[in-house]
Protein backbone atom coordinates (compact mmCIF):
# COMPACT_ATOMS: atom_id res chain seq x y z
CA UNK A 1 0.00 0.00 0.00
CA UNK A 2 0.96 3.84 -0.89
CA UNK A 3 2.37 5.69 2.01
CA UNK A 4 0.47 8.35 3.44
CA UNK A 5 1.80 11.75 3.33
CA UNK A 6 1.00 15.29 4.22
CA UNK A 7 3.60 17.83 2.27
CA UNK A 8 3.94 21.59 3.07
CA UNK A 9 5.52 23.51 -0.21
CA UNK A 10 6.15 27.25 1.45
CA UNK A 11 7.46 28.50 -1.76
CA UNK A 12 9.02 32.18 -1.50
CA UNK A 13 7.75 32.60 1.88
CA UNK A 14 9.39 32.07 5.57
CA UNK A 15 11.87 34.14 7.26
CA UNK A 16 13.25 33.01 10.54
CA UNK A 17 10.26 34.03 12.69
CA UNK A 18 7.88 31.95 10.89
CA UNK A 19 9.77 28.90 12.57
CA UNK A 20 7.49 28.64 15.76
CA UNK A 21 5.12 27.53 12.88
CA UNK A 22 7.69 24.16 12.35
CA UNK A 23 7.88 23.97 15.90
CA UNK A 24 4.11 23.69 16.02
CA UNK A 25 3.81 21.03 12.80
CA UNK A 26 6.56 19.40 14.08
CA UNK A 27 4.45 18.24 17.34
CA UNK A 28 1.41 17.26 15.64
CA UNK A 29 3.70 15.37 13.44
CA UNK A 30 5.09 13.40 16.48
CA UNK A 31 1.55 12.06 17.45
CA UNK A 32 0.74 10.98 13.86
CA UNK A 33 2.55 7.25 13.53
CA UNK A 34 0.43 6.44 9.93
CA UNK A 35 1.41 9.79 8.25
CA UNK A 36 4.41 11.62 7.01
CA UNK A 37 4.87 15.00 7.26
CA UNK A 38 7.04 16.71 5.01
CA UNK A 39 7.79 20.52 5.10
CA UNK A 40 9.83 21.84 2.20
CA UNK A 41 10.89 25.79 3.44
CA UNK A 42 12.92 28.08 1.69
CA UNK A 43 16.53 27.09 1.72
CA UNK A 44 17.26 29.29 3.63
CA UNK A 45 15.28 28.05 6.62
CA UNK A 46 15.63 24.45 5.56
CA UNK A 47 18.98 23.24 8.10
CA UNK A 48 16.94 24.53 10.96
CA UNK A 49 13.55 22.47 9.88
CA UNK A 50 15.84 19.70 9.67
CA UNK A 51 16.41 20.02 13.28
CA UNK A 52 12.80 18.81 13.85
CA UNK A 53 12.30 15.61 14.68
CA UNK A 54 8.84 13.94 12.98
CA UNK A 55 9.16 16.48 9.78
CA UNK A 56 10.89 15.25 6.87
CA UNK A 57 12.88 18.36 5.44
CA UNK A 58 12.13 18.72 1.40
CA UNK A 59 13.83 21.65 -0.72
CA UNK A 60 11.54 23.30 -3.58
CA UNK A 61 13.70 22.83 -6.83
CA UNK A 62 17.56 21.51 -7.29
CA UNK A 63 19.82 21.79 -10.24
CA UNK A 64 20.36 18.83 -12.82
CA UNK A 65 24.15 19.24 -12.09
CA UNK A 66 26.17 18.75 -8.94
CA UNK A 67 28.29 20.91 -9.48
CA UNK A 68 29.51 23.83 -11.61
CA UNK A 69 29.35 27.14 -13.61
CA UNK A 70 25.41 27.79 -12.28
CA UNK A 71 25.57 30.91 -10.59
CA UNK A 72 22.40 31.11 -8.15
CA UNK A 73 21.37 27.31 -8.52
CA UNK A 74 21.69 24.84 -5.52
CA UNK A 75 22.97 20.63 -6.65
CA UNK A 76 21.00 18.05 -5.02
CA UNK A 77 23.89 16.82 -3.00
CA UNK A 78 24.04 20.76 -1.88
CA UNK A 79 20.50 20.78 -0.52
CA UNK A 80 21.18 16.93 1.23
CA UNK A 81 23.92 18.56 2.88
CA UNK A 82 21.66 21.32 4.16
CA UNK A 83 19.63 18.87 5.62
CA UNK A 84 16.82 18.03 3.08
CA UNK A 85 15.64 14.59 2.10
CA UNK A 86 13.16 15.17 -0.42
CA UNK A 87 12.86 18.05 -3.46
CA UNK A 88 9.41 18.76 -5.03
CA UNK A 89 10.29 19.34 -8.36
CA UNK A 90 8.30 20.12 -11.69
CA UNK A 91 5.91 22.57 -9.73
CA UNK A 92 3.94 24.74 -12.25
CA UNK A 93 5.55 27.56 -10.91
CA UNK A 94 8.66 26.87 -11.86
CA UNK A 95 7.64 25.25 -15.43
CA UNK A 96 5.93 28.50 -15.93
CA UNK A 97 8.35 31.04 -13.94
CA UNK A 98 11.23 29.09 -15.33
CA UNK A 99 10.13 27.61 -18.24
CA UNK A 100 11.06 24.14 -17.34
CA UNK A 101 10.58 21.17 -19.74
CA UNK A 102 9.57 18.10 -18.51
CA UNK A 103 13.16 16.56 -20.37
CA UNK A 104 14.67 19.05 -17.37
CA UNK A 105 12.32 17.98 -14.88
CA UNK A 106 13.73 14.25 -15.32
CA UNK A 107 17.01 15.53 -15.20
CA UNK A 108 16.85 17.27 -11.99
CA UNK A 109 14.73 14.04 -11.03
CA UNK A 110 18.04 11.93 -11.72
CA UNK A 111 19.94 14.48 -9.56
CA UNK A 112 17.68 13.64 -6.25
CA UNK A 113 17.74 10.59 -6.95
CA UNK A 114 21.64 10.57 -7.35
CA UNK A 115 21.87 12.72 -4.32
CA UNK A 116 19.43 10.05 -1.84
CA UNK A 117 16.40 12.73 -2.44
CA UNK A 118 13.11 11.71 -2.32
CA UNK A 119 11.47 13.37 -5.17
CA UNK A 120 7.95 14.90 -4.83
CA UNK A 121 7.25 15.24 -8.80
CA UNK A 122 4.70 18.24 -9.98
CA UNK A 123 2.32 17.54 -12.72
CA UNK A 124 -0.91 19.22 -13.97
CA UNK A 125 -2.81 20.29 -16.72
CA UNK A 126 -3.53 24.21 -17.38
CA UNK A 127 -7.33 25.19 -17.17
CA UNK A 128 -7.42 25.72 -20.74
CA UNK A 129 -6.19 21.94 -21.14
CA UNK A 130 -9.02 20.96 -18.30
CA UNK A 131 -11.59 22.68 -20.42
CA UNK A 132 -10.92 20.95 -23.55
CA UNK A 133 -11.11 17.28 -21.72
CA UNK A 134 -7.64 16.82 -22.60
CA UNK A 135 -6.68 16.55 -18.25
CA UNK A 136 -5.45 12.23 -18.76
CA UNK A 137 -3.55 13.24 -21.67
CA UNK A 138 -1.66 15.98 -20.89
CA UNK A 139 -0.95 14.09 -17.13
CA UNK A 140 0.12 11.01 -19.33
CA UNK A 141 3.13 13.01 -21.24
CA UNK A 142 4.16 14.77 -18.94
CA UNK A 143 4.56 11.47 -16.29
CA UNK A 144 5.87 9.58 -19.16
CA UNK A 145 8.62 12.40 -20.12
CA UNK A 146 9.59 13.77 -16.80
CA UNK A 147 10.12 10.46 -14.63
CA UNK A 148 13.05 8.48 -15.54
CA UNK A 149 13.18 4.65 -15.49
CA UNK A 150 13.98 3.47 -11.62
CA UNK A 151 10.76 5.26 -9.94
CA UNK A 152 9.97 3.36 -6.75
CA UNK A 153 7.82 3.84 -3.79
CA UNK A 154 11.44 5.24 -2.07
CA UNK A 155 12.45 7.37 -4.33
CA UNK A 156 9.44 9.11 -5.81
CA UNK A 157 5.80 10.86 -4.45
CA UNK A 158 3.82 12.25 -7.86
CA UNK A 159 1.81 15.12 -6.90
CA UNK A 160 -1.77 15.70 -9.20
CA UNK A 161 -1.81 19.57 -9.11
CA UNK A 162 -3.82 21.14 -11.25
CA UNK A 163 -2.53 24.46 -12.64
CA UNK A 164 -5.80 26.47 -12.45
CA UNK A 165 -6.55 25.23 -8.83
CA UNK A 166 -3.28 26.47 -7.52
CA UNK A 167 -3.97 29.45 -4.97
CA UNK A 168 -7.01 29.49 -6.42
CA UNK A 169 -9.72 28.31 -3.88
CA UNK A 170 -11.22 26.46 -6.90
CA UNK A 171 -10.73 22.40 -7.10
CA UNK A 172 -11.40 19.86 -9.37
CA UNK A 173 -14.99 17.95 -8.30
CA UNK A 174 -14.18 14.84 -6.22
CA UNK A 175 -15.33 12.33 -9.08
CA UNK A 176 -12.84 14.13 -11.15
CA UNK A 177 -9.59 13.93 -9.09
CA UNK A 178 -10.68 10.44 -8.12
CA UNK A 179 -10.74 9.54 -11.91
CA UNK A 180 -7.12 11.20 -12.55
CA UNK A 181 -5.88 9.36 -9.93
CA UNK A 182 -7.48 6.27 -10.82
CA UNK A 183 -5.27 6.62 -14.13
CA UNK A 184 -1.75 7.77 -12.42
CA UNK A 185 -2.10 4.96 -11.03
CA UNK A 186 -2.56 2.45 -13.43
CA UNK A 187 0.03 3.97 -15.76
CA UNK A 188 2.15 3.94 -12.64
CA UNK A 189 1.76 -0.05 -11.96
CA UNK A 190 1.89 -0.68 -15.35
CA UNK A 191 5.37 1.23 -16.24
CA UNK A 192 7.40 0.15 -12.40
CA UNK A 193 7.90 -2.80 -11.01
CA UNK A 194 6.13 -1.28 -7.56
CA UNK A 195 4.94 1.46 -9.55
CA UNK A 196 1.00 1.11 -8.07
CA UNK A 197 2.77 1.95 -4.13
CA UNK A 198 3.99 5.20 -5.40
CA UNK A 199 2.01 7.84 -3.19
CA UNK A 200 0.20 9.95 -5.28
CA UNK A 201 -0.91 13.30 -3.77
CA UNK A 202 -3.20 16.11 -4.27
CA UNK A 203 -2.28 19.27 -4.57
CA UNK A 204 -4.28 22.63 -5.55
CA UNK A 205 -6.68 24.44 -2.79
CA UNK A 206 -6.46 21.92 -0.46
CA UNK A 207 -7.79 23.34 2.87
CA UNK A 208 -9.31 22.47 6.60
CA UNK A 209 -12.36 22.44 5.05
CA UNK A 210 -12.37 20.39 2.05
CA UNK A 211 -9.29 18.37 3.34
CA UNK A 212 -11.40 15.33 4.68
CA UNK A 213 -13.18 14.85 1.49
CA UNK A 214 -10.27 14.83 -0.61
CA UNK A 215 -8.43 12.51 1.60
CA UNK A 216 -11.43 9.90 1.80
CA UNK A 217 -11.00 9.26 -2.50
CA UNK A 218 -10.10 6.11 -4.02
CA UNK A 219 -6.28 6.38 -4.75
CA UNK A 220 -5.30 9.81 -2.71
CA UNK A 221 -2.63 9.30 -0.31
CA UNK A 222 -2.30 12.71 0.63
CA UNK A 223 -1.89 16.48 -0.40
CA UNK A 224 0.62 19.03 -1.14
CA UNK A 225 -0.52 21.78 0.44
CA UNK A 226 0.68 25.53 -0.39
CA UNK A 227 -0.67 28.60 1.78
CA UNK A 228 -2.64 26.82 4.35
CA UNK A 229 0.87 24.91 5.23
CA UNK A 230 2.61 28.43 6.32
CA UNK A 231 0.99 28.30 9.68
CA UNK A 232 0.15 25.51 12.08
CA UNK A 233 -3.50 26.56 12.56
CA UNK A 234 -4.53 25.75 8.91
CA UNK A 235 -1.67 22.41 8.50
CA UNK A 236 -2.54 20.53 11.65
CA UNK A 237 -6.26 20.64 10.94
CA UNK A 238 -5.37 18.50 7.34
CA UNK A 239 -2.90 17.01 9.09
CA UNK A 240 -5.22 15.74 10.81
CA UNK A 241 -7.79 15.08 8.06
CA UNK A 242 -5.17 12.22 7.05
CA UNK A 243 -4.37 11.03 10.30
C1 LIG B 1 1.07 24.38 -4.47
O1 LIG B 1 1.53 25.43 -4.91
O2 LIG B 1 1.74 23.33 -4.53
C2 LIG B 1 -0.26 24.39 -3.88
C3 LIG B 1 -0.89 23.26 -3.77
O3 LIG B 1 -0.73 25.61 -3.50
P1 LIG B 1 -2.13 25.93 -2.74
O4 LIG B 1 -2.35 24.84 -1.72
O5 LIG B 1 -1.93 27.26 -2.14
O6 LIG B 1 -3.19 25.89 -3.80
Amino acid sequence: MAARIIAGNWKMNGLAAALPEVAWIADAARDMTCVETVIAPPVTLLPRVAGHAGITPAAQDCHAADAGAHTGDLSAPMLAEAGARAVILGHSERRANHAESDVQVAGKVRAAWGAGLRTILCIGETEAQYRGGRTVEVLARQLAASLPEGATPANTIVAYEPVWAIGTGITPREDEIERVHRALRDRLASRFAQGGEISLLYGGSVSAENAASIFALQNVDGALVGGASLTAGKFVPIMNALA
